[in-house]
């Protein structure tokens, strides 16, 4: 048995069989094992990995040749070569017959190792064949990978994916009813990976380094998304405590639907409106279920991180009417593709931003890329005569970027107006707060916004300088920070002060003592994943809008965050112990 400490994501208990997902993009496989039954598959899919590459090496002989001539040709044929050479071939069959390593793992190490040596020898003519054995490896291992892709479409049930990191839209994409649950190494609690994890309802735990390694196809796992606990190869006992956890966890999440009908309103009769966060249109009647009434941000950018080609117009169309449908009156927020960052232009790009999150992402990118972005917009608006439709922009840091936004969408509806298309003119264009600038300047955008959409998630991270995806630094990731909670006041009082509406969209509403902070701060919307829902209901029937001012009032004077998180928690766990039903206090 072994156990891991990570950052739980999504709630919840499971107990589930591994799956390890090698990245072909990443430079670490991770070491798995294999079991003394599957030496023979792992050897045959290695020889097949190694034919493949031979065929294609040979045919890009034969194009270098024709275009460049057999000296700069030649390269190829060292690269084919080396997949006959015993330095190589025999110490991965060894690694894969005698020490079961999986065939991935052996061709990244045993290459790895002769790259190393080839890097310190004195002659310069090894030096230069270091790329060339990376890329050989790469080749091989893109193969090796590429075989594992199809597996993921052959999983059996109760299947935990365990990876070294994943991507949103690889999260996004596996087949949910056969994957219970994820692991990571890497990644924080408000990565779009982890966000993805809870709005599929898997419990899921990220930042549990090393667990990749550790892991095998095939070995029981349990994941407690709750403490952030996963335990391989469980003995009889933990798994017993593990089995009442389960359930327990599930009484509480049934105890918790016979809220769904009941109104949001706190024990002094005011009302919190709770909306649901989605990346697709299917997760709208997840939202209805669990008691949401409206979809308070709409994650565009999974069109794009879930589709082969450039969503058309009429995609974003279909998938934005869809969700108008489905709420039946009830207002949809949509924001505009936030795309950068960790989400899809790095991959893409041909030499990717040394800072990405610094980078051209959300409203930057969509600036430099009009015409995707009128397509958009086009879209947006042709779905807005089809119910209540707000849009909003995503990172906005300057006065120009929000007037640039709202100047394509009167250049859209002059177009869709020529055209005779039908669209809502009075359609209310707002902009997320989550940067600093905004927040500072929230008066200044707030004579120009219709709306604000607080995005914590962002504004923590470019707030207190840390990166929301990087376990390594999650400790300092605080919500409760008073320097948030203090952008946070001032961007209620602007949206006060100028009669436009203020909610919150980011991760911390969904956490039962942030919610209460942000109600206390003068928050009247929340917007979290559907499963988060009936938690945060039960929250506010239990609590006054008084006691949460003072909660507020309090964390706001702090000096250190940490006082002022653990006051905060301390605090909204002692009044309304009920709403922490279903996450468990104590440590295993
Ligand atoms: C946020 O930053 O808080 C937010 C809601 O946007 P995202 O998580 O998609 O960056
Ligand atoms: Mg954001």
């Amino acid at each position: 048995m072994e156990m891991f400490k990570g950052i739980g994501v999504s709630g919840g208990v499971v107990i589930g069989r591994v799956f390890v997902l090698e990245d072909a993009s990443d430079r670490h496989v991770p070491k798995r094992a294999i079991g003394p039954d599957q030496v023979p598959a792992e050897l045959e899919r290695f020889a097949f990995a190694r034919k493949k590459s031979i065929e294609e090496l040979n045919k890009l002989h034969r194009a270098a040749e024709a275009e460049m001539g057999s000296e700069a040709a030649k390269i190829f044929l060292f690269h084919v070569g080396a997949l006959s050479d015993k330095a190589i071939l025999d110490p991965v069959r060894t690694l894969i017959e005698q020490d079961w390593l999986s065939a991935e793992y052996a061709v990244q190490h045993v290459i790895g190792q002769l790259a190393e040596r080839f890097g310190q020898h004195p002659d310069s003519t090894f030096q230069t064949k270091v790329s060339d054995l990376q890329d050989l490896s790469d080749r091989l291992v893109g193969h090796l990978v590429g075989q594992r892709r199809t597996a993921l479409l052959d999983l059996p049930e109760g299947t935990v994916i365990v990876s070294r990191d994943l991507t949103p839209s690889q999260a996004a994409a596996f087949n949910r009813d056969k994957v219970i649950a994820f692991v990571t190494d890497m990644g924080g609690r408000t990565s779009h990976t982890a966000i993805v994890a809870r709005a599929l309802n898997l419990p899921s735990v990220v930042g549990a380094s090393h667990v990749a390694d550790a892991a095998s196809d095939g070995m029981q796992i349990v994941v407690d998304g709750d403490r952030g606990v996963v335990v391989l190869c469980p003995d009889a006992a933990t798994l017993d405590r593990y089995r009442g956890e389960r359930e327990r966890a599930q009484a509480y999440a049934l105890s918790l639907q016979d809220l769904a009908d009941l109104p949001a309103v706190t024990a002094d009769g005011v009302e919190i409106h709770l909306h649901g966060n989605i990346e697709f249109p299917t997760e709208v009647p997840g939202v209805l279920a669990s008691g949401g009434t409206g979809v308070g941000l709409y994650r565009t950018e999974f069109l794009y991180l879930t589709s082969s080609h450039t969503p058309m117009e009429h995609e974003h169309y279909e998938a934005y009417r869809t969700c108008l449908e489905l709420l039946q009156g009830r207002p949809l927020t949509i924001r505009t593709v936030d795309l950068g960052a960790d989400k899809y232009t790095q991959a893409q790009a041909a030499v990717p931003e040394r800072n990405p999150f610094l980078g051209l992402r959300s409203i930057r990118y969509c600036l430099q890329n009009t015409a995707m972005f009128k397509t958009q917009l086009r879209a947006i608006l042709r779905a807005s005569a089809h119910g209540p439709l707000r849009v909003m922009f995503p990172l906005v840091t300057t006065i120009n970027e929000f007037r640039q936004g709202k100047y394509l969408v009167r250049d859209a509806m002059e177009d869709l107006a020529d055209e005779g298309v039908a669209f809502d003119r009075d359609i209310p264009l707002g902009m997320m707060i989550e940067v600093p600038s905004a927040a500072l300047m929230a008066s200044t955008f707030a004579r120009e916004a219709d709306f604000f959409s607080i995005g914590t998630n962002d504004l923590v991270q470019y707030t207190l300088a840390v990166d929301r995806t990087n376990e390594r630094v999650a400790s300092l990731y605080n919500p409760a920070h008073p320097a948030v909670l203090r952008l946070l006041r001032d961007v209620v009082r602007a949206g006060r002060r100028y009669e436009i509406p203020v909610s919150c969209c980011g991760e911390a509403a969904a956490e039962p003592e942030f919610a209460a902070l942000l109600i206390g701060l003068g928050l009247r919307t929340l917007s979290v994943s559907a499963p988060g829902i009936p938690a945060l209901k039960r929250l506010i029937r239990s609590l006054t809008t008084t006691k949460c001012e003072r909660i507020a009032k309090k964390a706001i004077g702090f000096d250190s965050e940490q006082e002022a998180a653990a006051y905060v928690r301390d605090r909204t766990r002692k009044l309304v112990p009920e709403a922490f039903g279903g996450r468990a206090v104590d440590e295993f």
